[in-house]
Order: structure tokens, then C-alpha cells, then sequence
């Protein structure tokens, strides 16, 4: 057998969910250098530069969110796959146990989080023979934030603000920017897009997927491909939707297309949508297993930092919150403010939503802030400590937010993406703010929890549960306030009349 082959998944699983691969710092760095630093995109892109080099230097998971581990590995001709499966989810359960990998992968039906990362469909690895000697193993982290902004198109179609998109390659072009339009910034942006023409509905979803595993620098050699890509790349960024969905020059930092041949009766556009976050690494393996190189990253380069400076950057107009907060305290907060959040926070994602709307709360949410997260945790002794916490999507709890803020007096709520018209009414009505934390962003918000206090819920899985945590200045942007107005609403509505100029 290969002895080495487990130390090298392992390796390769920690270096990608902790070390974003040379092609996705260069975009990021370009990005920042688009955005003016005192920006809301700006600010954003300067917690995330940070947040990448917290998460090399310290080891620790660049978002709490590692993903569906997803793995493309190449075998010779008569390599036992079936062995090489079992390590690498032996592997994958390793990772998890380290902290490495949050506990992801849940019963689809009750729920119940399985622990190590693995069940039924997770991980999925996909194996291919060729020709060669070697053993290649990819590996990409997607997270559940940016996956759910995926899409698939059958052409024709029509499309808001793009009217009709026909079966040609400016009808694809539509689908795919009606696809980041509807991201916004839920996905995370600036994210990367894969693309898929063609195929059916599985294989368009699975090339598409495939796309990522390009560098973000290199040229497609399909000239039609390369000429669509560029004029995507050329015309999002014009959108105005940028960095979280705050408005700004950089929404995407890559677009890769690449085509199937279909059924004459079908056409599909696939899109898979990755955020910043873009974890994804891949090795070459010796008749060892052992590591013989390593595939989008040189280790013998150094790792450039992408910024000089830590913690938060000041400019003296921030807004500063001790929780638990009064009515008067949001009240007084409009859209744009950005604020500094400390006192006790409480976490609470899907799980917790739909627990707080048939049973109380496990503690008093009076004046609380609640915060969209499921963190990375490890238990150090009889305590806990907390190694990634950034924000989750917030929209998957819309059904229920506007009731919890109103049955339980919640003020605050942190998270990503923002929320719907529910909750904006909610809002207004009883006297919260919607705070917009910077998605992925996990070693940055991780370091202004000064504690754990407590935790409630446990039974849904680490994730899921209710953490009570004290945090220190934790920054954030107030995107929906009391007074009826919500950024991303806006946003949404400025970028789409910007689609329709630039299409007409
Ligand atoms: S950066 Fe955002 S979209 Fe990406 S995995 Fe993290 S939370 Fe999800």
C-alpha cells in the first residue's frame, strides 16, 4: 500500500481550508487596490486581507464554513480505490477532530449532525483513471453560503432586467450575469463563477463545479470561451455590487467556462458560484503516497502577507454598542453605520430559528443580539474555545426572524447577506437593526470573543447550537435599520437597473 498517502490528505485538507491558494490572494489583492480603503467595500476587503493572514499564520480555518469537502483524484491504471477512499475519509474525520474542519455533514431528514464530516454522500470524491504513474489528489471547499447561490438555466428563458435569453452565447451570457446579480453579496463576494454549457442538469452542475479547479489568471483556449469570460469579467464589475453586496468596483474575481455537448431538445447554463473563500489546493503523490509537489502553490515561495497592519481600522465615525441595548440604542442607528459591538452575543442559526418558534429561549433574549454563526469550536479542558466565527447567511431564517425579534425583544441581529421584507418590518416595528458581518471573515471575528460563557442547545450539533459568548468590538455594518430602509435592497435595485443599461 501507500504508507504516506493518509499524512498526505491530511496535509493537503489543512493547508486548503487554512491557506488560500498564490491565484486567489493575487485577485483578492486586486481588489483591494480597486477599492478605496474608507469604503464600506473597502473596510470589507481589509477584514477579509487580515482574516487570510490570521488564518495562515495560526493554522486556523479561513471560514468557519469548510464546506463540502469535494475531492478529484487520478490513479493509474490498477490503483486500489477503494482503500484510497477509506483513508481519505479517515483523513477527513482526522481534520475534523484537529478543528481543522467544522462538523458539516448532517442527516438530510432529522437533522442530526453526524460529527466527523462524514455520511452518505460526504465527502464526495470522485476518482479517474489515466496513464501515468502518479497520484493526483484536488481537493475544493465550497461553503454552504455561496453554494446556495448556484444556478441552472434551460434556454430560452426569460429573465428579470435581461429580458430574453435565446440559445446562444449572448443569451449564456445573460443567464450567467442574472446569476451574480441574484447572488448579491449572500455569496460572498467578490466570489469566482464555474460555468457549464450544455449537458444535462447533473453533469452541467458537476462541470461547472469542475471549472473551479482552474487558476483564476489562466486563458481559456477555446477562443468563444475566452472572449465570453473576459466580457462577463468586464461587464459585473460595473454593477455596483461589490464586497459583501455593499456597492463597489469588485464583484467577481473570476469567471471559467467550459462546455458539454447536450441534448438537441435541452440547453443548459450551470453555474456554480465560489465565494473569496476560494479553498481549493491540490498534490501530486510519489509511489510512497508521499507529497512530491504540490499543485497551485509553491512551498518554496514565501507567503506574501496581504497587509501590514492588525485589527480593526478606526476612522473615528464608528458607532460603539455594549449589549444587551435599548430601544433608543437602535433606534438612533441609520444604514451605513458602522458599529462596534461588546457585551454578551448569542449565536443561533436554522436550528435554533425554528426551536425559538415552539418553545422559549434557553435564556432572556431581552435587548440581546443575536448572531447568524455556527463556529468552529474545540474544548480545551472543561472549557471551550472558539478558533472560527464568521457570520452565516442570514435569508435562511427570514420565516422566522421578524417573530423571534418580536416574541423575545431582540435588538440586534448579525449576519450576512441581509434579510427580507418580514424582517425589515419587524424592524421598524419593534426597535432592532440588521448588522452585516463580513462574511468568511472566521479568524477575524474568532479573536473579538474574549469567552465562551455558556452554550445551550447542544443536542443540535456543534454548529447549530445556542453559544453565549462575550465579544470585544466586533465590527459591523448596519445594512437594514429601524426606520425602514435596507442597503441590500438597494443594492439589488441599483445593480439591476445597471443590467438593464448595459444590456440595451
Ligand atoms: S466565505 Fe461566505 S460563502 Fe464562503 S464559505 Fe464562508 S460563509 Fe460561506
Amino acid at each position: 500500500m501507500l504508507p504516506s498517502f493518509f499524512d498526505s490528505v491530511l496535509q493537503l485538507i489543512v493547508r486548503t481550508s487554512t491557506d488560500l491558494p498564490p491565484d486567489v490572494r493575487a485577485a483578492m489583492r486586486l481588489a483591494r487596490e480597486n477599492e478605496p480603503t474608507e469604503t464600506r467595500s473597502g473596510q470589507a476587503l481589509t477584514i477579509i486581507a487580515q482574516n487570510i493572514d490570521l488564518a495562515v499564520d495560526g493554522e486556523g480555518a479561513i471560514c468557519q464554513d469548510t464546506g463540502m469537502p469535494t475531492f478529484e483524484v487520478r490513479t493509474p491504471v490498477g490503483a486500489n480505490q477503494i482503500w484510497m477512499r477509506a483513508q481519505i475519509r479517515e483523513a477527513i474525520a482526522e481534520a475534523t477532530r484537529r478543528g481543522k474542519l467544522r462538523p458539516n455533514s448532517v442527516d438530510s431528514i432529522t437533522g442530526a449532525n453526524s460529527g466527523d464530516n462524514l455520511g452518505p454522500g460526504t465527502p464526495i470524491i470522485h476518482f479517474e483513471q489515466w496513464e501515468k504513474d502518479d497520484i493526483e489528489v484536488k481537493l475544493i471547499l465550497k461553503g454552504g453560503g455561496c453554494e446556495n447561490t448556484n444556478a441552472q438555466y434551460s434556454l430560452p428563458v426569460e429573465l428579470p432586467h435581461l429580458g430574453r435569453a435565446d440559445r446562444t452565447l449572448e443569451g449564456v451570457k445573460k443567464a450567467i450575469l442574472h446569476a451574480v446579480w441574484n447572488a448579491q453579496g449572500k455569496g460572498c463576494s467578490p466570489g469566482a463563477v464555474g460555468v457549464c454549457i450544455g449537458g444535462d442538469r447533473t453533469s452541467g452542475y458537476t462541470h461547472a463545479k469542475e471549472q473551479l479547479f482552474r487558476t483564476l489568471d489562466d486563458v481559456n483556449p477555446d477562443k468563444r470561451l475566452a472572449e465570453l469570460e473576459a466580457s462577463i469579467m468586464g461587464t459585473v464589475n460595473n454593477l455596483d455590487i461589490g464586497t459583501m453586496g455593499f456597492g463597489g468596483n469588485v464583484t467577481l474575481i473570476g469567471c471559467k467556462i467550459g462546455v458539454l455537448n447536450r441534448l438537441p431538445a435541452s440547453f443548459f447554463v450551470s453555474v456554480a458560484y465560489d465565494c473569496w473563500a476560494f479553498r481549493r489546493l491540490g498534490v501530486v503523490l510519489d509511489a510512497s503516497g508521499a507529497i512530491d509537489h504540490w499543485l497551485y502553490r509553491d512551498p518554496s515561495h514565501p507567503i506574501i502577507p496581504m497587509l501590514d497592519q492588525a485589527g480593526f481600522t478606526r476612522t473615528g465615525r464608528e458607532v460603539v454598542l455594549q449589549a444587551p441595548l435599548g430601544e433608543a440604542d437602535v433606534r438612533s442607528l441609520k444604514v451605513g453605520d458602522v458599529v462596534l459591538v461588546s457585551g454578551p452575543v448569542f449565536t443561533g442559526r436554522d436550528a435554533v430559528h425554528s426551536h425559538l418558534m415552539k418553545h422559549d429561549p434557553p435564556v432572556d433574549l431581552r435587548g440581546s443580539v443575536l448572531y447568524h454563526c455556527g463556529p468552529v469550536v474545540v474544548k480545551e479542558g472543561d472549557r471551550w474555545r472558539v478558533t472560527a466565527a464568521g457570520p452565516t447567511t442570514s435569508i435562511r431564517e427570514e420565516p422566522y426572524q421578524g417573530e423571534i425579534i418580536k416574541r423575545y425583544g431582540v435588538r440586534a441581529v448579525i449576519g450576512k447577506g441581509g434579510m427580507g421584507a418580514k424582517t425589515l418590518a419587524a424592524l421598524k416595528e419593534h426597535g432592532a437593526v440588521y448588522l452585516n458581518a463580513i462574511g468568511g471573515a472566521a479568524q477575524f471575528y474568532a479573536r473579538t470573543i474574549e469567552r465562551v460563557d455558556d452554550v445551550s442547545l447542544m443536542e443540535f450539533g456543534t454548529p447549530e447550537a445556542m453559544w453565549h459568548l462575550t465579544v470585544k468590538e466586533f465590527p459591523a455594518i448596519v445594512t437594514m435599520d429601524a426606520h425602514g430602509n435596507s442597503l441590500h435592497k438597494d443594492i439589488e435595485q441599483e445593480s439591476g437597473q445597471h443590467l438593464e443599461a448595459m444590456m440595451a
